[in-house]
């Protein structure tokens, strides 16, 4: 194979699609974002250290991988967004809202021109390679506001499960249902494998050894690139979560929403992960303390003005649990679901419930078969098959 010169730019100058690699037109083509927050450089700097290393020798490239760059705006001028953020507003895509208006001359929000060329980008992407018998895989990039050890945010389906399985940190399921409108519940509404990697603070060098070391771990895990034994335990060890942070499934218990951030503030301290015992005194809103409604761990506690996630406390999915959902959704099981009290389908693929009649237990029934779970109102849920 003719060695194919990976061309990016530089930092000053930043594209959409800052390098392609391909190799072997029957293999996987993966589709990498960095940068979605402009404040999170980490990724962008580990795709560009890869490029080099990849320029650098002759590589037999098992599939296809294209980088591409997030909040072009806001990385230039290194923060979170410019008016609204861009992983927040995917949702708008399936809605009749018109997003190519302009307002004299100019996208308003600058966010919006941001998700319509990344998304034109994706849409060429899969017309490109929709033929080819190669999965099709994405994975986002980012980094946290408070320190924190690695970890992988999916949504819940088998495929991104077995996609997420081989990497040595711990994996949070179900986000979509706290955090709407991301690009990685896009990604997943097409029907395509996504995963979210968090690598650690924003700023801090190991975030960037460590997405790098994501990277190279998915190329490998994906058979896009053969890495060697030495490497790949080199690349292990760098994700390794923190001692006392199983690298097992987690489940978002309670999320604590914040309308205005510059009025919340987090008691400083807490690690992502953190164990948290019930009543804790976790921060402060509108001079008024926060206390934990529940026991679990903290994630992702918001050390940073901007934002609406206050903080989440999640817990530990078991074994039997994610085993057990695994059969149910390759079982004829989901033709029952609308004999149960208070459920009615509403299609193929969704189901509305009427919490006066069904209770609780129908949530968790729901989730144990893939279905994502929202609140329409608040005594009616919408369930979504994934
Ligand atoms: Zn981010």
């Amino acid at each position: 194979m003719l060695k194919s010169n990976i061309k990016h730019s530089n930092s000053e100058h930043i594209e959409r699609v800052r390098w392609k690699k391909s190799g072997d037109k029957t293999g996987p083509v993966l589709v990498l974002f960095v940068g979605i927050h402009g404040n999170e450089p980490a990724g962008l700097k580990a795709i560009d250290r890869i490029a080099d290393i990849l320029n650098e020798k002759e590589t037999e490239f098992g599939g296809t991988v294209y980088a591409i760059t997030g909040n072009i705006r806001a990385l230039e001028l290194g923060v979170r967004f410019l008016d609204t953020d861009l992983n927040r507003l995917w949702e708008v895509f399936y809605t009749d809202k018109d997003f190519s208006l302009k307002k004299n001359g100019k996208q308003q929000p600058s966010e919006y021109g941001e998700s319509l060329e990344i998304k034109r980008t994706v849409d060429q992407i899969i017309k490109k390679h929709i033929d080819q018998p190669g999965d099709l895989i994405f994975a986002d990039l980012h980094t946290t506001s408070s320190q924190s050890c690695a970890f992988i945010l999916l949504n819940d389906t088998l495929a991104n499960r077995k996609l997420s399985r081989k990497f040595p940190v711990p994996h949070i399921l179900g986000i979509e249902e706290n955090i709407e409108g991301t690009l990685l519940s896009y990604i997943n509404n097409l029907g395509y494998k996504a995963v979210g990697f968090e690598a650690g603070a924003h700023l801090d060098d190991v975030s960037v050894e460590r997405s790098e070391a994501f990277l190279w771990l998915l190329f490998y895990n994906t058979g896009i690139l053969e890495i060697s034994d030495l490497k790949l335990r080199k690349v292990r060890k760098t994700l390794e979560a923190h001692p006392g942070v199983p690298d097992s499934y987690y489940q978002v218990k309670y999320h604590k929403l914040v309308d205005d951030p510059e009025k919340f503030e987090m008691i400083s301290g807490f690690e992502n992960f953190d164990v948290v015992k019930k009543d804790t005194p976790l921060a402060y809103e509108h001079g008024e303390l926060i206390r934990a409604p529940i026991s679990g761990r903290i994630f992702m506690p918001l050390y940073q003005n901007v934002g609406h996630d206050g903080f989440m406390i999640i817990r530990e999915v078991s074994e039997f649990w994610l085993e057990l959902s695994a059969i149910l959704r390759k079982s004829p099981f989901h033709g029952l679901l609308k004999f149960l009290p208070g459920v009615k389908k509403i299609n193929s693929r969704s189901y509305e419930v009427d919490l006066r009649i069904a209770r609780f237990l129908v949530r968790d029934i729901f989730h144990l078969m893939g279905y994502r779970v929202t609140e329409k109102d608040e005594n009616t849920l919408i369930c979504y098959r994934r």
